[in-house]
């Protein structure tokens, strides 16, 4: 029998690039809480899930870290991100759509979602795209604030999923930051870099990914590198 594999996808810069549709919901949430400007210097945003990125605003701007906050906090810019990404110019990015309608069709491959979104906010910004419905399931910052946690969290899923326990060496890890290569390390997972986001290529490199593409629009290039 051919061999399984489970696929699992970051979001932002990997699969589509919403014009920062989040990071002006999450100012347009700072405005309101805390007047001025919505400055978010200092806040890492990219490769981090929504609940760190909130914890990092919360603390900045001096309000205390409880769950309600943070809660409340995240709700305004689940809110406000339907109204963000139709006014930004984003898109799926190359090969994308096209690889995968490709591997959804391949009876060997399970797809899902590892990502620092809150399952709210990742389903606003793959429906509003029309790539939801490739990922049936995924882990989500709703479930640990720790990327690197995610990553079990999401082969548990598949499992139930697909009724098949992936071990970590049949799981791929793709994603744009350094933080989704540690997040598929931390598990044994193979782990694939995409240089379509703020990590340039050479910081990608220094993280030791097993494979690193510029972009994934060559699509056959990409399935054969992979055996896909
Ligand atoms: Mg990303």
């Amino acid at each position: 029998m051919e061999e399984r594999r489970l696929i699992l996808w970051d979001i932002d810069m990997t699969l589509v690039n919403t014009g920062a549709a989040g990071q002006h919901a999450l100012i347009r949430a700072t405005i309101e809480w805390f007047g001025g400007e919505g400055d978010l210097s200092g806040v890492e945003i990219a490769g981090r899930t929504d609940t760190s990125i909130a914890r990092q605003i919360l603390e900045k701007y001096g309000k205390q870290l409880t769950p309600e906050n943070v809660d409340s906090f995240l709700d305004r810019y689940v809110a406000l991100l339907p109204e963000e990404l139709p006014k930004r110019n984003g898109r799926v990015l190359p090969g994308v759509r096209e690889l995968l309608e490709d591997l959804a069709r391949q009876r060997n491959k399970t797809l899902g979602l590892l990502t620092g979104n809150l399952e709210r906010g990742a389903r606003l910004k793959l429906g509003y795209y029309d790539l939801w419905h490739f990922f049936p399931f995924g882990a989500f910052a709703d479930d640990h604030h720790d990327r690197n946690a995610l990553g079990p969290c999401a082969v548990d899923r598949a499992a139930t999923h697909a009724g098949f326990q992936f071990h970590p060496e049949q799981v791929d890890v793709v994603g744009d930051t350094g933080h989704d290569i540690n997040c598929g390390k931390a598990f044994g997972a193979r782990t694939i870099a995409v240089a379509t986001g703020s990590w340039s290529r050479e910081r990608l490199a220094e993280c030791e990914p097993d494979f690193l593409f510029e972009d994934l629009a060559n699509v056959d290039e990409v399935k054969r590198k992979l055996g896909w």
